[in-house]
């Protein structure tokens, strides 16, 4: 594992260690990650002794006004050396009390912390000993189980999981990260223990969730979490998305493989995490809005209103953000299906103007949401229904080329409007401003200045409001 080391920083480390004759070693994500060649600048140094006085050494050692952070309370400190965050810690023991996922520390050797780590993957040390230095400790297997692929505990994993159920978010995150498999014993304990995740904190659950969405193939990790049953307990609507129903021969598509399909297709387009979130709610509503019809089976209207309105409670609940990015989240989801139903023919430049309008400068996110809602098992559907959306698509650019809608500002403000009629701001003004606007956007008024003066002066005749000009 030598080549593994080679930064000087190791070399410091070691150097400290020896001073203080103590032990330490690199443990835990940072050995994974070399080992799977996947970038990674937080070093987790295990000390057998106080990792808070290695800390203080290797910042003596470095020189040059290194400081440390030390957090007391978790007998934990850190040092920034270039661009690694350095991270310094006792080996400890842990014992768990069955209402908390806060385990009791004692000091302990490395087996103990490594023990207490929560995948074979996770609980690889490398010697940052003199004698020693670069030799990889491997009690549980897990270069093997890098090898093959395999997320499994070191111990029983009934006990890891009830332990600390976050470790289940965990297991499902780095499976579909690493795109690993979870071995069979772990997929059936974390089902058995699914109840305990609500002991973790909802800020915490969602932190694993947002990682599993940012991965390449969140799909993997929504299946896992369907199939334990954790997806019903942490985010139900989402898990009331999966089934079919039939009635007579006539059945609908089943929205929970849709929706994890629509978002594996929005991945390779955008890392943007809410324009994936707006995949994953843009037909949140359909459980609550299907019905069947005599004549047209299965619909679903109105689920895009519906779903718009489920944002904020799905965001308060799963405590994201409140602010604008929940908006834009709301903004998609409602107008999800407006594009599509561009792609008729007789479609005029209005209903593009309006579609511009209402999205304004997340029209190409828009678009891009639409173009991976096109799923079917048949190809040739897809293939036709992509290119009747590359004409919509390119409509909009015309219609845009020509008319900027997309941050459209109103040509005559509310202040021109009172002060050419003399009023204060009253419900007129609103009227005028909004007549306006239809007007353009429905191509009976120029977008300019000139023209909406005009049109402003004959809307207030009709208003009856009096002006000089
Ligand atoms: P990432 O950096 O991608 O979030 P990581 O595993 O590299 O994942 P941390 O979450 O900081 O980074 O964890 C560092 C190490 O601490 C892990 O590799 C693991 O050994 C251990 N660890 C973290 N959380 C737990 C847990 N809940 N239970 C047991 N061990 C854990």
């Amino acid at each position: 594992m030598k080549e593994h080391i080679q930064h000087p920083i190791f070399k410091i480390i070691t150097q400290a260690a020896t001073d203080l004759k103590v032990d330490a070693y690199v443990i835990g994500g940072f050995v994974r990650d070399i080992i799977l060649n996947r970038p990674c600048k937080d070093i987790d140094v295990v000390a057998i002794g106080s990792g808070i006085e290695l800390a203080e050494r290797v910042a003596k050692l470095i020189g040059k006004n290194t400081t440390v952070k030390v957090f007391k309370n978790f007998g934990t400190a850190m040092l920034m050396y270039q661009d690694y965050e350095i991270e310094f810690v006792g080996a400890r023991k842990e014992s768990y009390d069955r209402g908390s996922r806060k385990p009791i520390v004692e000091d302990g050797t490395l087996e103990d912390d490594q023990n207490r780590r929560d995948f074979t993957i996770n609980a690889l040390a490398i010697s940052l000993n003199e004698k020693t230095f670069g030799e990889l400790l491997d009690p549980f297997g897990g270069l093997i189980d890098i090898e093959k692929k395999i997320i499994q505990t070191p111990l029983n994993p009934d006990i890891t999981y009830s332990d600390d159920p976050l470790r289940m978010m965990r297991a499902i995150r780095f499976a579909t990260q690493l795109n690993f498999t979870i071995e069979n014993e772990s997929l059936q304990a974390i089902r058995k223990n699914r109840q305990r995740i609500r002991i973790v904190s909802k800020e915490r659950i969602t932190d694993e969730l947002n990682k599993i969405i940012l991965s390449s193939t969140p799909s993997i990790g929504f299946k896992h979490l369907f199939n334990t049953g954790l997806l019903e307990i942490i985010f139900p609507e989402m898990a009331n998305l999966h089934g079919v129903e039939f009635i007579g021969n006539k059945g609908h598509k089943d929205n929970f493989y849709h929706t994890i399909k629509v978002l594996d297709n929005i991945c390779p387009n955008t890392d943007n995490l809410w324009l994936r979130w707006a995949a994953i709610l843009h037909d949140i509503a359909k459980p609550a809005t299907k019905r069947f019809e005599e004549n047209h089976g299965w619909t679903f209207h109105g689920h895009e209103d519906k779903g718009a309105r489920m944002v904020p409670s799905i965001f308060k609940e799963l405590k994201l953000p409140l602010d604008h990015k929940m908006k834009y989240v709301q903004k998609l989801v409602r107008l999800h299906l407006r594009p599509i139903a561009l792609v008729k023919d007789n479609v005029s430049d209005s209903a593009m103007r309006r579609l511009l309008f209402d999205a304004g400068e997340d029209i190409d996110d828009l678009l891009t949401l639409c173009n991976a809602d096109i799923t079917s098992k048949n190809e040739e559907k897809v293939k036709k229904y992509m290119d009747n959306f590359k004409l919509v698509e390119k409509k909009l650019k015309e219609v845009e080329e020509k008319d900027q809608m997309r941050n459209w500002q109103p040509p005559i403000s509310g202040e021109l409007i009172m002060e050419t009629f003399k009023i204060s701001p009253c419900r007129e003004v609103g009227t005028i401003k909004s007549a306006i606007r239809e007007a353009i956007i429905d191509g009976e008024l120029e977008n300019n200045y000139d023209a909406a003066f005009q049109f402003m002066l004959k809307l207030g005749k009709e208003l009856n409001l009096n002006s000089e000009a």
